[in-house]
């Protein structure tokens, strides 16, 4: 038996009969950049998060940038960023003249929440990223109490959470603003790159909307000055159909999550990361917490089944990040990176394929 980690060629089999038809139709049109196909991806995204705006942009990395810009933060004030996430979220803050600051979660928990931010907050603070990591939504509460106390702007980095809730709400609609990535391998993954920006607000959608095609209102009327960052025709009909399929797809992740959390608590060598009553996970990874990660992980593969780690390094120990002082606070979230092992999950797999899985975890515990 054989668990891949991701099989889109599998996923792209199911959906080729949706798919093709609108990619010739997208050609036929030359609808390439802009155009109508876009406008209904961006309505149909917005409503599925439950906010008033969506923005489509060129990956979830200029999402970040351009949602941080919007914001209009003063030059050089400092950004919370978790110690834990893929490295566009603190990218993004340098790139946007800002100061990363590193925020470590507290506990078995992977995200942040409103005592981490205020731990962290200082004078200089303007906002603080809430990365939904792995798919589970931040607490988002009490980080929206902790910066309205400080004064600070709240921007969720979602580009592992489409479809995960919060208080019965989608993440995307929880803050002042949001980012999410469609990189091929998230739970709604274009063909290509491809990202989006999401709000409430419809000055900061405005601009956001500015920044990222020239600045521009008109043809040839420049506001501002941006830069080139959109959502192409292809990559809009592409998702606009994934969209349509992303709840079943979520539910197939959420069932997998299930056997792995009932069967894994029954492991004594492997913990979970905590998970909260008030949401639920969008499970874009399923990581386990073990000392023993790369034997485990030989053994899985010795058995057919893949794993990855999410992720390898904390962000302050990358050598990107040797400029910035006081790795010493963020050791737990080292340590721990060193014991992180992700299993498989994804809508190419069945609940068989997750019970094999954990057949081989047990067996390796003897
Ligand atoms: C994927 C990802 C991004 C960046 O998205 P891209 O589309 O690859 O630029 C940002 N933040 C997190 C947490 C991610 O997982």
């Amino acid at each position: 038996m054989r668990v891949k980690f991701l099989d889109l060629p599998d996923q792209y089999r199911r959906l080729q009969s949706e798919i093709d038809p609108v990619i010739q139709s997208v050609i036929s049109e030359a609808s390439f950049i802009g155009g109508p196909i876009v406008k209904a991806f961006e309505a149909s995204f917005a409503k599925y998060c439950g906010v008033g705006h969506c923005i489509g942009v060129g990956n979830g990395t200029d999402a970040l940038e351009i949602a941080i810009e919007s914001l209009n933060l003063p030059a050089g004030s400092e950004i919370l960023v978790p110690a834990n996430s893929f490295v566009a979220s603190a990218e993004a803050v340098t790139r946007t003249g800002h100061q990363v600051v590193f925020v470590e979660p507290s506990g078995l928990s992977a995200t942040i929440d409103g005592n981490d931010v205020e731990r962290a907050a200082t004078a200089n603070t303007a906002a603080v990223i809430a990365v939904h990591l792995y798919g589970q939504p931040c607490e988002m509460s009490s980080i929206s109490e902790a910066a309205d106390a400080y004064g600070l702007k709240v921007i969720e980095d979602a580009a592992q959470a489409h479809g995960a809730t919060y208080l019965d709400r989608r993440v995307g609609s929880l803050a002042d603003v949001a980012a999410f990535s469609f990189y091929p391998g998230k739970n709604l993954g274009a063909y290509g790159d491809a990202g989006a920006i999401t709000t409430n607000f419809s000055d900061l959608a405005m601009r956001a909307r500015l920044i990222a095609n020239h600045g521009r209102i008109d043809k040839y009327d420049h506001k501002i000055e941006g830069r080139n960052s959109r959502l192409d025709g292809l990559q809009a009909a592409i998702l606009d159909v994934k969209l349509r399929h992303l709840d079943d797809w979520l539910g197939i992740r959420r069932t997998i999550a299930q056997v792995y959390r009932s069967r894994i608590s029954q492991i004594p060598g492997i913990q979970l990361f905590a998970e909260r009553a008030d949401s639920l996970s969008a499970y874009h990874l399923f990581p386990i917490i073990t000392p023993d990660r790369d034997g485990i992980a030989s053994h899985l593969f010795n058995y057919g089944i893949a794993t990855g780690i999410h992720y390898p390094t904390s962000l302050p120990f990358l050598s990107a990040y040797d400029y910035l002082e006081g790795r010493g606070g963020f050791l737990a979230s080292e340590n721990r990176s060193k014991c992180l092992l992700s299993l498989p999950i994804g809508d190419h797999m069945t609940e068989n394929d997750a019970n094999y899985v954990c057949d081989c975890l047990a067996a390796y515990f003897g």
